[in-house]
């Protein structure tokens, strides 16, 4: 009889697995295990990040995947610890040969992947991977002259070009679920044992795991045709609201691209559009891993940025005195979620007119969000920065106050995260330290009091900032 484990990473589902199905398809008992790895783990605890929203929604996920193995009589193994030690440990304890994963893109995960199989292979054991969170990788889509893309629109062209039904079907798993091996019923570290504790996530009631995934999907089917003209707007149910499923695989991309890539409307294939984006950051991610840590475009890593604490201190807690940042601020802070509209505002805002630099932005996003994922938060922040392959350009400049007018015009959105303005009348909410003080008076808001003065003048840091980029000879910023 031969036997293989299924390591579970970013992949919290059975159905449409690329590696369970691989595994079940090629032996006839299939154990599937999870690893609390210490080192990401641990990073979070030592910063202090014991309530953490993403690690509490990993954990949901990892009960609801957990309960469904006990259906099918088997059982998910849990391990705490260094994936280089744990994996081969267990392999040896299961006495298996061949481990499957789906492939991960992030850096430290494909160096942390490569000592397994290192490992792995000192034992005669191989480490089987599969390509299963996106529908393009590494070098599918690539350009004629057989380069990787750095402008998205001939990327997404060629990645419908080359699209063909099969990139789309499903792996089947269902057929096999008998092969799991039987297990007793595995403990499930609670929070607490693994160091972490409770956040508001419950209150917040998102539906969590692959049963709360597809709820979350079947509500967006409904609203689908509409993305195109409703997505821009925080204040209206626009999106939808499946990144952290993406995140931890608690739905398959390939269902997804499936569904949007069928339906004509103009919402659907703008929502396509969106699941292409994701692909092409993590193409950019593989074949540039540098820009973990770097700008895209080298030149770019010579431009000095503010030192500003009290400022980014402003930034994080939403008090920066313009609304829209700040009701955007509370949104990421009370739901660990930020509309994408608001992302674009908030990085434009800290990079362009607080004149902070991107990382750090980019370091208070991974610390707040469930849907945190290296690829797309380095893609968003270095294409709000300007630093970024397809990026903003730098001297295009969002101003809080338009957008806000534009994408909030009633405040609606404003008001649910800010309610202390919530009397300022709505012409007035996008800037409303414009107010004279008898306007003030006269609705209860006094600036500076019950609300911030603004803490810097748009007009004045955006000059900054063009100075700021503008030492940068054109021919080497564009690179
Ligand atoms: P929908 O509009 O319903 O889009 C569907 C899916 O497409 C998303 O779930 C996501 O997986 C993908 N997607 C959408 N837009 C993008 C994009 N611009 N880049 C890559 N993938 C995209 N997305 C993350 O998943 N994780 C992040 O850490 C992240 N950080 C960001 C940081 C900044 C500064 C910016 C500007 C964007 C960031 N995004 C990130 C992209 C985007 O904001 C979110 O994916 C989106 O808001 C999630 O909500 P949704 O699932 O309702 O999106």
């Amino acid at each position: 009889m031969s036997s293989a484990l299924v390591w579970f990473r970013r992949d919290l589902r059975l159905n449409d697995h690329a590696a369970l199905h691989h595994a079940l398809a090629n032996h006839d008992r299939v154990h599937c295990a999870f690893m609390f790895d210490k080192a990401i783990l641990g990073n979070l605890l030592q910063r202090g990040l014991k309530q953490n929203r993403r690690v509490e929604f990993m954990h949901a996920a990892l009960v609801d995947l957990n309960e469904e193995l006990h259906q099918h009589g088997s059982t998910l193994i849990f391990r705490h610890g260094l994936a280089e030690d744990e994996i081969p440990r267990l392999a040896n304890e299961l006495a298996v040969s061949d481990i499957y994963v789906n492939r991960d893109y992030d850096p430290a995960a494909i160096a942390r992947d490569a000592a397994v199989a290192k490992k792995l292979a000192a034992d005669s054991r191989t480490l089987h991977e599969y390509k299963d969170q996106v529908i393009f990788d590494r070098d599918e889509v690539l350009t004629l002259s057989a380069t990787p893309f750095s402008v998205f629109t001939p990327y997404k062209n060629a990645w419908l070009k080359r699209l063909i039904a099969q990139d789309l079907n499903a792996f089947e798993t269902a057929s096999r679920m008998h092969l799991l091996a039987p297990a007793p019923a595995s403990a499930l570290p609670t929070l607490q044992q693994l160091g972490f504790e409770a956040s508001n996530l419950d209150e917040l009631r998102i539906p969590t795991g692959a049963g709360g995934a597809q709820r979350l999907f079947r509500d967006f089917v409904e609203r689908i045709d509409h993305y195109a003209e409703r997505r821009d707007f925080p204040a209206l149910k626009g999106p939808s609201y499946l990144s952290a499923h993406l995140r931890f695989g608690t739905i398959s991309i390939r269902q997804l691209a499936a569904y949007a890539h069928a339906q004509s409307s103009r919402g659907a294939q703008t929502w396509l559009s969106e699941l292409i984006w994701r692909d092409f950051y993590h193409m950019i991610l593989w074949h540039h891993p540098q820009v973990a840590d770097h700008a895209f475009k080298p030149a770019f890593d010579s431009i000095e940025w503010d030192v500003a604490p009290d400022l980014l201190a402003a930034w994080c807690e939403g008090r920066t005195g313009y609304p829209l940042v700040d009701a955007a601020m509370k949104q990421l802070n009370h739901s660990g979620w930020m509309h994408n509209r608001l992302r674009m505002v908030t990085a434009s805002f800290l990079t362009k007119d607080l004149g902070i630099d991107w990382r750090l932005g980019e370091q208070y996003f991974h610390d707040q969000l469930i849907d945190y994922d290296l690829a797309a938060n380095n893609g968003g922040w270095q294409w709000a920065a300007s630093t970024g392959c397809d990026a903003q350009p730098w001297f295009r400049i969002f101003n809080p106050i338009t957008q806000s007018e534009k994408f909030d015009r009633d405040g609606k959105f404003i008001c649910r995260y800010l309610p202390e303005l919530a009397k300022v009348p709505a012409k007035q909410l996008h800037a409303p330290w414009k107010m004279s003080a008898d306007q003030q008076e006269s609705c209860g808001v006094i600036i500076g009091q019950d609300y911030p003065a603004p803490v810097l003048d748009h007009a004045v840091a955006r000059q900054r900032t063009l100075d700021r980029f503008g030492v940068l000879k054109t021919g080497a910023a564009d690179r």
